[in-house]
């Protein structure tokens, strides 16, 4: 069997599992889920409409009207939403002078998933365009040019790779109780991604933006590739798993392959499509552990190329620095009259 055929990211040392239900006792164990920053960022982003008011932002889209119109999203649901992104300090509210509207600011926190963004369009936009034009151009106004960003080590600036990894238990690690209600969600809400605008973001979140979805690949890149495996690790419903893992065959992400015979199982497999989410992954990783973790990170990362620790940095192929929503600027290969305002960040 090649070993190359999984993507599989070596432990540096195998790690005792802290079983927080045992110690809790008596009688059924509490279900536990791993800790995980890229879980903890999915959380945030997975909700479609979320997601889809936080991209309008990154457009420059800053009044209630205006989302509004881009969106076509009811006002109840985008007050709910945008009342819910100011609590977890994604926006702030800005009063406007001489009126009683208020604006919505990305904070710090919120513009800073702008290289998630980046990382998950560039899939989109390598895998997921049906041949044609990815619906944007990215322009580094740092460097003047057409960019193609990709996520790369924090300390040699190699592009990741998710065998060149070693990841080990941080000082965050653990499991902790699952949350109630979390495997509810359907999975045909996926299509709600695509409201709006064109996009590789929305093209990427329809295939993982699921929140099991992306935790069936997690378990991929953590070399747990059988069903009984991810079921454990993850405490999902039976049903729900075989529904995940049959979309994500279906979309390209994983292949299966048949290891036993009578009663026949299968094992899956991530195929190139699949490894290229890896990028993502640790962007969200990223931001995950940088504004959700309280600074302990569950998971510590190792590039096996250059033998440092590191964190994910997104940064423009041609000058290498990390990219920023203020510093670029898009070209549009649609047109931008039919969704509202286009805001001033495009350019013809
Ligand atoms: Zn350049
Ligand atoms: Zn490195
Ligand atoms: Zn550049």
């Amino acid at each position: 069997m090649p070993r190359s055929a999984n993507a599989k990211i070596q432990r540096e040392r195998p790690a005792a599992r802290p079983v927080l239900s045992k110690a809790r006792g008596a009688g059924k164990a509490a279900r536990t889920e791993r800790n995980c920053s890229v879980a903890r960022t999915l959380d945030v982003v997975s909700d479609a409409w979320a997601f889809l008011i936080i991209r309008e932002a990154f457009f420059g889209t800053q009044t209630f009207e205006a989302f509004r119109a881009a969106l076509g999203i009811p006002r109840a649901t985008l007050t709910d939403r945008l009342r819910k992104l100011t609590r977890l300090s994604i926006f702030r509210q800005v009063a406007t002078p001489g009126s009683q509207r208020r604006e919505y600011r990305l904070t710090k926190m919120g513009f800073d998933l702008y290289p998630s963004f980046i990382a998950l369009m560039q899939f989109g936009d390598r895998w997921l365009t049906a041949g044609k034009a990815p619906p944007l151009t990215l322009v580094h106004m740092t460097c003047g040019c057409e960019s193609h960003p990709y996520v790369a080590c924090s300390s040699c600036g190699e592009k990741l790779n998710a065998r060149d990894v070693k990841y080990r238990d941080g000082p965050g690690a653990g499991r902790r109780p699952a949350k109630a209600g979390r495997n509810t969600r359907r999975a045909s809400d996926g299509s709600r991604f695509s409201l709006g605008r064109p996009s590789s973001v929305s093209r990427a979140l329809e295939i993982i933006g699921d929140k099991w979805s992306f935790m069936v690949v997690r378990e991929a890149f953590f070399g747990n590739r059988r069903y009984d495996k991810i079921q454990s690790e993850l405490a999902i419903a039976p049903n729900i798993l075989t529904d995940r893992l049959s979309r994500l065959v279906a979309s390209g992400v994983f292949h299966r392959r048949l290891y036993q015979n009578a009663p026949d199982r299968y094992e899956y497999l991530l195929t190139d499509m699949g490894l290229d989410l890896y990028g993502p992954f640790v962007a969200m990783l990223r931001w995950g552990d940088r504004w959700l973790a309280a600074n302990k990170p569950p998971l510590a990362l190792k590039h096996l190329t250059c033998g440092h620790d590191f964190f994910a940095a997104v940064i423009c192929d041609h000058c290498k620095k990390p990219i920023i929503a203020a510093d670029m600027k898009y070209k549009l290969t649609y047109d931008p009259k039919a969704f509202g305002a286009l805001g001033p960040r495009s350019i013809s």
